[in-house]
């Protein structure tokens, strides 16, 4: 079982059509945790850096303006296998070449504006998650809290608790008991 974190971007089309709710769910509903999110709007500076690795071609200074449009979502997402997880949901960069059922399928119309950005390896997901958010930024969910919470308000009785607890091993929480 591997866990891992990966960077997220919710880009300037998406943001702007009210669909961030909607990707989330994507990631969500298959298994990724939100561990860090934030909107922010990005200027020319930040944008290049981020994209250092495209800088020289072809679409790079309209890759530029594009991200600068608009406010993004960027978010630090944490589950098994995150990295790879995450670019199977995107689907292809070229939205009419994504598989159906993929967020740029469903939620991007053009190679340019393609709804989302994800870290393609463990390197690009340790450089562009510190790139946006500080360690402190990156919040973990304890379970020991939620157990807690759980039995002050009497919504788990012992049987429960083991299942509970298996839950949480078996998703990868287990290290913040
Ligand atoms: P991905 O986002 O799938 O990792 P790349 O890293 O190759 O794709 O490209 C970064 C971003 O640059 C793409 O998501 C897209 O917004 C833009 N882009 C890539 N290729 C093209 C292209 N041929 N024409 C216009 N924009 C492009
Ligand atoms: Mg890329």
């Amino acid at each position: 079982m591997t866990i891992q974190r990966t960077l997220s971007i919710i880009k300037p089309d998406a943001t702007s059509r009210n669909i961030i709710g909607k990707i989330i769910d994507r990631f969500e509903s298959n298994g990724l945790k939100v561990v860090a999110g934030k909107l922010i709007h990005m200027d020319q500076d930040k944008a290049a850096g981020f994209y250092a690795e495209h800088d020289g071609k072809p679409f790079f200074a309209n890759l530029v303006e594009y991200m600068t449009s608009a406010p993004v979502f960027v978010q630090v997402l944490e589950g098994e296998n995150a990295i790879l997880k995450n670019r199977d949901l995107m689907g292809a960069t070229n939205p009419s070449e994504a598989e159906s059922g993929t967020i740029r399928a469903d939620f991007a119309e053009t190679i340019d504006a393609n709804a989302v950005h994800g870290s393609d390896s463990f390197d690009s997901a340790k450089r562009e998650i510190d790139y946006f958010f500080s360690e402190k930024e990156i919040l973990t969910f304890p379970a020991k809290n939620l157990l807690t919470f759980f039995k002050n308000h009497q919504l788990i009785n012992i049987k429960l608790e083991e299942v509970f607890l298996n839950l949480f091993h078996n998703r990868g929480f287990y290290r913040h008991l």
